[in-house]
């Protein structure tokens, strides 16, 4: 049988973990914003891409790998600083309002597509 004792060092440890698996996901976070604030540029190797979903520019949506579960998908092109101003781009889409469908070998991607509509 396990004992009250161990029972209560058990909870003692998990609450202990827990707090440290807070900080580090606050930490996380708070590079995060801090990255976003200062540099909000990222290369293809740090963002996600959407496996179908494009922005109206042409180019795939995406997000910061590393992102929180509050963000948003937004035009690849604008989050690597290569928009094109004269052409129209999707608003940000929060991760709450919309659906849309992650890359992956099944689903396929949108990384490295660019398919302006034409005019
Ligand atoms: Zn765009």
């Amino acid at each position: 049988m396990i004992t009250k004792q161990e029972l209560d060092n058990a909870v003692k440890q998990e609450n202990e973990a827990q707090e440290i698996i807070n900080q580090y996901y606050r930490e996380q976070q708070e590079a995060f914003d801090r990255r976003m604030k200062e540099n909000p540029i990222f290369t293809d190797e740090e963002l996600f891409y959407s496996a179908i979903t494009l922005c109206p520019c042409g180019h795939g949506l995406a997000y910061p790998r590393n992102c929180s579960v509050n963000h948003y998908w937004d035009c690849s092109a604008i989050l690597k600083g290569e928009v094109d101003e004269a052409v129209e781009h999707v608003a940000q889409l929060p991760f709450s309002m919309t659906s849309i469908k992650g890359e992956s070998e099944h689903n396929g991607t949108t990384r490295g597509v660019f398919k302006p509509k034409e005019s």
